[in-house]
């Protein structure tokens, strides 16, 4: 359960992120941010490039963001664009990676610029994603959680 505060911080810091989106090819710029399980929150951004999947989603570089400062454990995460925009189906998968090392729940919101913001469980949006069932795989999870 997010609390109200939670809530602002994760719109209001994806609000900020979604300045420095690079999107020169769309103009169409989405910032992000995750709330990880001991509170700390880390922003992305939409990046595009003229490869084909060369670009990233604001929501992954949200994650990435936080793999990079050594956080795995989301708890929530939060995506800001003109309109309500959940995240696409390979942002989602990308959490269910993350939602096996302590299998609780993620909540996702979708807020437009003006902050009015819809929230559902990462499982209610991909109810059928992919989880590892191999053992060796599900302990080597176990090394993510926070000490
Ligand atoms: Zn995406």
């Amino acid at each position: 359960m997010l609390s109200s505060e939670e809530i602002n911080n994760l719109i209001s810091k994806s609000t900020s992120a979604r300045e420095n989106a690079f999107a020169p090819r769309s103009d169409h710029k989405i910032g992000a941010c995750v709330l990880m399980s001991d509170g700390s929150y880390f922003e992305g951004c939409n990046i595009e490039g003229i490869i084909s999947g060369l670009g990233v989603c604001a929501e992954r570089a949200a994650i990435d963001h936080a793999v990079l400062h050594g956080k795995y454990e989301i708890k929530a995460i939060c995506t800001v664009d003109a309109e309500h925009l959940f995240p696409c189906g390979v942002c989602l998968q990308y959490l269910f990676e993350f939602l096996q090392i302590n299998n609780e729940e993620i909540t996702v919101i979708a807020s437009d610029v003006k902050g009015d913001y819809k929230m559902k469980p990462l499982m209610e949006l991909l109810p059928n994603g992919y989880l590892t069932k191999n053992p060796h795989n599900l302990e080597n999870f176990s090394r993510y959680k926070s000490k």
